[in-house]
């Protein structure tokens, strides 16, 4: 007798390395290379004469942060979810709207977390390939299907799929659930949120861990029709009514009241984005025309393999996949100027 028949197994994701030792550059988990808005920082200060609130639960319904969220994208309440960062999002849209014997689509290169909770909740799924470009064909997605999720900009191709071929895909999807994972589309995408108006089958997704700097925090938020955010909150006091932390919430809303900060520094990423482009085409790398917080590159000198492993042997960290199709890509967080200045003059050396 064993309790092993029992269990729910699954293949867990496996994120980024967070090395314990602090003498690396850093550029695996694309988290943003500066510090959170000095608003994030008062707001924690006035926490401290706050500290008897840590002994309530927070606000279940999370009104502080999504209040401040809705002001700052001019969108209503009640078409706002939040969640412990957009994993936690996605994970519950997946929960409340993929309950369909119907496969859910979603490209083969993508976020390597869309498959994991596909199995853990027993969605059936197809992966769609992508292009040989790593480009997304809108009538892929025009097949029978249980829900559709796609990245854009997509990761980790960094490639951003037009905002009339999304619309395609949502239109052309009007029983089911599309999800847009729009995790990236501070720098440099075009969201599709004006669209939650007219289509009332779309959930767009976006997180505070990149263009807000606050990775650490787990802050995650969806925009869709009040009726969709409606089932995705049931589905959520169904599972944790306090996923969000009193700190979070507090944290969370300065963070997005500060535009000017937000602005600057996003800016700043797509800025040295760009500079990095230029030397790696310079070292005859390859990759999409990025516009997210990283670059997909490849090298037709070495294999990505033997560049990550030279890399990281001079204490700068990257991310690949042992995966058909990508093994010889690296994608490349971009951080500060002196450090992609590093990584450039690495990669001369290890290409020499
Ligand atoms: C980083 C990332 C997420 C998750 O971000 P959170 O830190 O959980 O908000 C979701 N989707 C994509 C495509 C990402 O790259």
């Amino acid at each position: 007798m064993s309790y092993e028949a029992n269990v729910r197994k699954v293949v867990p994701y496996v994120p980024g390395e967070q090395p314990k030792v602090t003498n690396l550059i850093k550029l695996n988990t694309n988290e943003n290379p500066y510090p959170p808005s000095p608003l994030v920082l008062k707001a924690l200060k006035d926490m401290e004469e706050k500290i008897e609130r840590l002994k309530l639960y927070p606000d279940p319904t999370c009104e502080k942060l999504i209040d401040a969220i809705a002001k700052a994208y001019k969108v209503d309440k009640e078409k706002i979810f939040v969640g412990v960062g957009s994993d936690d999002v996605l994970a519950m849209a997946f929960l409340a709207f993929f309950n369909s014997d119907k496969q859910v689509l979603f490209p083969d290169i993508t976020y390597s977390f869309y498959d994991v909770w596909a199995d853990l909740y027993r969605i059936p799924y197809k992966q769609i390939p992508l292009k040989s470009d790593f480009t997304i064909e809108p009538s892929d997605y025009f097949i029978d299907n249980g829900g559709v999720v796609i990245a854009n900009p997509n990761a980790p191709t960094g490639e951003a799929l037009a905002l009339d071929k999304v619309e395609e895909i949502i239109k052309n999807n009007p029983d089911v659930v599309v999800i847009v994972d729009e995790a990236y589309v501070d720098f440099g995408g075009v969201s599709v949120l004006p669209l939650i108006e007219r289509y009332e089958n779309l959930l767009v997704v976006q997180t505070f861990s990149k263009s807000r700097s606050m990775a650490g925090m787990r802050i995650g938020y969806a925009f869709g029709n009040p009726k969709l955010i409606k089932y995705l909150s049931d589905v959520k006091f169904s599972f944790n009514s306090y996923t969000m932390n009193a700190t979070s919430l507090e944290l969370g809303a300065a963070a997005v009241s500060d535009k000017e900060y937000f602005d600057k520094t996003r800016n700043m990423v797509i800025k040295t984005r760009e500079w990095t482009k230029g030397e790696l085409k310079r070292l005859g790398f390859t990759f999409a025309d990025s516009k997210t917080n990283f670059i997909f590159a490849k090298s037709d000198k070495l294999p990505g393999k033997v560049i990550f492993d030279e890399l990281r042997a001079r204490n700068i960290i990257v991310r690949r996949w042992d995966k058909e199709r990508i093994n010889d890509y690296l994608r490349i967080s971009i951080g500060t100027d002196e450090e992609m200045q590093e990584l450039i003059k690495a990669l001369e050396e290890i290409l020499k």
